[in-house]
């Protein structure tokens, strides 16, 4: 069917005011976005906070109690799941226990003829690694094979928008970074956009286009990843991307802010008059671990990650902040050390109650 008048320039999902209650109780409240032709965008929040309620919303499982959802330039709020068009991955996963891996990824392909069929299987599965593993049936897989099966079947069809519920939580962390960087290739190879909820960062960051964080059945920010992270536009999304910790400033101009890390410089000018009280964002990649005219801090604690050891520093105010350093030299919890503070420049917000 042609896509209506409007449909050329229209978003290919538009997502408007919705939102979703259980019982009475509201689970998404008034999320607004919008998703071109081919773009991947990611569904960020701590648990709890709405991802799933919205993406169901927008494969047509979960009604929204307001609002509305444009497919391709047409109202799809009431639209069933099956008319939608769109491929999704749930949690659940759904594969057909009597069907082999082929027969479960064949199945959406019923109207190509034979021989494009038995094309497009093996073309999903492949990249998936999953060649090896055609005539198998579900029982005999692993989780993440699983779950692998459930990607290659929803990816066959070719569908223009692809919904994704943590589709690689059951994958080692090595296959979950190779999965994500193969998968967003494929899906940029054939133009198919999609929407991925995760509570991962770096697999948001790593993987999609624009990043959405959600807090409370909010969305609290729609962006590049780079602007999530470095111009977030809320104190919770600063805080929740990055392992940052907020200390007071007091603002000297409209580009410096004075801190217990010393004078700062702001990336924006700030609209807060000289002498206001301000929280500074101190993420942990702001600082250096070898300051020799730097600022003396207490290690308060020390977490091995391998390649860095993160730190919990207490200033001599008291205030904490985190840090992220080499770990081939190690400060025990107690040591006092000097930091390099040679940032950049820093994300300010107003004091706390201030905003929204
Ligand atoms: P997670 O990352 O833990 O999967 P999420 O961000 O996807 O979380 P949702 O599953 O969308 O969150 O849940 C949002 C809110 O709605 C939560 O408070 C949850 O308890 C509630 N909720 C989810 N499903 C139901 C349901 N079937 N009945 C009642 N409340 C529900």
């Amino acid at each position: 069917r042609a896509p209506a008048a409007t449909g050329a320039t229209a978003p290919l999902l538009a997502v408007e005011r919705v939102s979703c209650n259980y019982g009475g109780l509201p689970a998404v409240h008034e999320v607004s976005l919008t998703l071109a032709p081919g773009e991947l965008g990611c569904l960020l929040g701590p648990s709890g906070c709405g991802k799933t309620t919205l993406l169901r919303a927008v494969a047509g499982f979960h009604p929204p109690t307001a609002g509305r959802i444009a497919l391709r330039g047409i109202d799809a709020t009431t639209l069933s799941p099956e008319r939608r068009g769109v491929g999704f991955v749930f949690q659940d996963l759904a594969l057909f226990p009597h069907l082999t891996v082929a027969g479960n990824v064949a199945f959406g392909l019923h109207r190509l003829p034979r021989g494009e069929r038995a094309a497009r299987v093996a073309g999903a599965l492949a990249p998936l690694g999953l060649d090896g593993l055609a005539d198998r049936y579900p029982h005999e897989l692993s989780g993440g094979q699983q779950q692998r099966v459930a990607l290659a079947r929803s990816l066959a069809p070719r569908p223009d928008l692809l919904l994704l519920d943590e589709p690689f939580s059951s994958l080692d962390a090595h296959l979950r970074i190779a999965l994500r960087s193969e998968l967003r290739q494929l899906l940029k190879g054939w133009g198919i956009a999609a929407l991925l909820v995760t509570h991962d960062q770096d697999e948001a960051f790593a993987f999609a286009d624009t990043v959405g964080v959600m807090r409370a059945g909010e969305l609290l920010q729609w962006a590049p990843g780079f602007e999530v992270y470095h111009r977030p536009a809320d104190p919770f999304v600063a805080g929740f991307v990055g392992e940052g910790r907020f200390i007071r400033g007091t603002v000297l101009d409209p580009h410096t802010v004075a801190t217990a890390l010393g004078r700062l410089r702001t990336g924006r000018a700030m609209e807060f008059a000289a002498g206001s009280t301000v929280r500074v964002l101190i993420r942990p990649d702001d600082l250096q671990p070898d300051g020799a005219d730097g600022i003396e801090a207490l290690v308060v604690s020390a977490v091995f990650r391998g390649a860095e050891t993160f730190y919990t520093l207490q200033l001599d105010d008291g205030e904490l902040v985190s840090a992220l350093f080499p770990s081939h030299v190690q400060h025990a919890p107690g040591h006092r050390l000097r930091i390099g503070t040679d940032i950049e420049h820093v994300v300010v917000f107003g004091p706390e109650g201030t905003e929204r």
